[in-house]
């Protein structure tokens, strides 16, 4: 049988099947449990944007509703005098 190296720890060891990758169950389920970790980051990473993205569309929504009424009161203003 031909000797492979562990995806998660990198030691050598001997696979009962070649489609085996890690060396133990522990390898396994360390890597499948980082690879969560990792997904978990990206879809935190994606949310933390969208929220900013939602926050700078709302400052700049507020920017413009706050010049649209400034523009509203300059036209009032020139009406009444
Ligand atoms: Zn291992």
């Amino acid at each position: 049988m031909m000797v492979k190296n562990c995806k998660s720890c990198g030691k050598e060891f001997k696979p009962y099947r070649s489609s085996n990758k890690y060396c133990s169950t522990v390898c396994r389920r360390d890597a499948h449990h980082q690879k969560n970790e990792e997904d978990n980051k990206i879809i935190m990473q994606k949310i933390l944007k969208g929220v900013e993205e939602y926050n700078k569309k709302r400052e700049i929504e507020k920017m413009l509703e706050k010049h649209r009424k400034l523009k509203e009161f300059e036209a009032l203003c020139r009406v009444n005098f």
